[in-house]
């Protein structure tokens, strides 16, 4: 079958070298970063598609999905394989769709919106934009390989979101074309509003070709540590300085110890059972925040300039999901959640948590602003992995005292408790992948059986 699939296939592409079915290379592009999570390492480790094809046009992306829609035929979209819940992983086999080549910038307008291939790599955006006098509004920790249909696709925030939000927030994604897999599949413009129809969806109801990103104006960045005696004491001066609109910042991180003790290339930064704050400010402020991370008590132990993702220590890469990866490197038992705690109730949450978890929670916090311009402390805790049931034992009593949790251990939209309760992104999916062919399995509150013409929106 794979033969001949591949066969047909490679008369769709200009290039045959552009079809790959290698059991080895089928073996990366179907995977991601899955196995953060002991749940799905052992759901989706032997998942893979049939064959990958890679597009460098849109026109080749609406000939395969033509050709897949008429063979009933599964498509997994990929970009650079960096998400970390299966995302990209086939569950169905069928067609992997790597979106690596389309990686064009096609312009920066003269207001600050970028206009792009989905493959362009995040990195790469970054270091264009800021030689032309612009900077990404925010970016995964994976900003070197991530591309940006992915972050679009599977991503939330990163580092920026103190500053800008999230994906969803202040109109950051201003438009996309989005290619359906409809009997003719279409090129469809979404904008303003209706990009949360596709946003977030892992490439279940669209695959986005061309997308409008908005900037922001550069900043020269000063990365920034210090410890703390305490993990209380290096929230609450990380948390002033977050929450205070008159510091410019871009990233503003806390670690209790000893998750600072995993950061073996950074541990000159680091100090025997302290706390860490890494903050990246404004050049034209670093003196100040010097000033007053000594007046709170803390040890000023790093401040020097970004020059953009080449930076070395580049310190984003020991926050956001970085942290997950260097506390699994220092001890395989080691996984994560993804929670917001409460800015009023927080000293209590940590408390309660400390109580019943010890130190098999610990904390990491991303300060961030929500969609109401509130900043709030989001974290990824560095949970220890004993079984199944007692995650989502973890799970069920953060929720319990009021920490958001998005359960970053199950394979499904829904489950990750991010899916819009108005099912906007459903009636999408029926709208655009009527016989269920894209990333199939991922959102579950689709059946085709349900598919209701008369609830259609026109
Ligand atoms: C160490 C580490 C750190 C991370 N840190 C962060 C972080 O700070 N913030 C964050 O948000 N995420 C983070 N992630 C998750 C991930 O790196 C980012 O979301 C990243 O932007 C994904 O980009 P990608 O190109 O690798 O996407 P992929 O993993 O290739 O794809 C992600 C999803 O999008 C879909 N997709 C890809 N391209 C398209 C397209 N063109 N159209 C439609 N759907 C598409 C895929 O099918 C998949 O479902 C982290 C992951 C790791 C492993």
């Amino acid at each position: 079958m794979q033969a001949g699939l591949a066969a047909e296939l490679s008369n769709l592409v200009a290039d045959p070298a552009r079809i790959l079915t290698a059991a080895s290379v089928l073996d990366r592009l179907s995977h991601d970063f899955y196995w953060y999570s002991p749940v799905l390492r052992a759901l989706l480790a032997d998942k893979t598609g049939d064959v990958a094809v890679q597009p460098i046009s849109v026109d080749e992306v609406v000939a395969v999905l033509r050709y897949a829609g008429k063979h009933e035929l599964p498509v997994t979209a990929r970009g650079a394989g960096t998400g970390n819940y299966g995302q990209c992983v086939p569950l169905e086999g069928g067609i992997v769709l790597d979106l690596s080549l389309m990686d064009k910038l096609e312009e920066i307008t003269p207001d600050g919106v970028a206009v792009c291939q989905p493959g362009l790599r995040l990195g790469v955006l970054e270091t264009e934009a800021r030689r032309q006098g612009w900077e990404l509004r925010m970016y995964p920790s994976t900003l070197v390989k991530a591309s940006l249909g992915g972050f679009l696709g599977g991503g939330s925030g990163g580092i920026g979101s103190v500053a800008h939000g999230g994906l969803r927030d202040f109109d950051t994604v201003r438009a996309f074309e989005v290619v359906t897999m409809e009997a003719e599949p279409r090129i469809v413009l979404h904008e303003g509003a209706a990009v949360h129809e596709i946003l977030h969806e892992w490439g279940t109801n669209g695959i986005l070709a061309r997308i409008w990103f908005a900037l922001t104006p550069a900043v020269e960045w000063t990365q920034f540590t210090a410890v703390f005696d305490s993990y209380e004491q290096a929230f609450r001066f990380t948390e002033s300085i977050a929450v205070d609109a008159a510091w410019t910042k871009r990233l503003a991180t806390v670690f209790e110890w000893p998750i600072p003790s995993f950061f073996t290339p950074i541990k000159h930064l680091t100090r025997a059972d302290k706390a860490l704050s890494l903050i990246m400010i404004a050049s034209s402020q670093a003196e100040r925040l010097r000033a007053a991370a000594e007046a709170a008590g803390g040890e000023v132990t790093f401040s020097a300039a970004y020059h953009g993702p080449r930076t070395q220590p580049l310190l984003s890469d020991y926050t956001w999901n970085h942290t997950t990866l260097w506390a699994i490197k220092a001890d395989p038992a080691y996984t994560y959640l993804q929670c917001g705690f409460s800015p009023a109730e927080c000293g209590e949450q940590f408390r309660l948590l400390r109580a019943r978890y010890g130190l098999d929670f610990l904390f990491h916090i991303e300060f961030m602003k929500n969609g109401e311009g509130e900043v709030i402390p989001g974290a990824i805790p560095i949970v220890r992995f004993t079984n199944e049931e007692r995650l989502d034992e973890m799970i069920a009593y953060c929720r319990s005292i009021g920490v958001f949790v998005a359960n970053p251990h199950v394979n499904s939209l829904e489950d990750g408790g991010r899916f819009r309760s108005d099912n906007i992104q459903l009636r999408a999916k029926q709208r655009y992948d009527p016989r269920g062919l894209l990333n199939p399995g991922k959102m579950t509150s689709f059946h085709m059986e349900s598919f209701d013409k008369e609830r259609m929106p026109r």
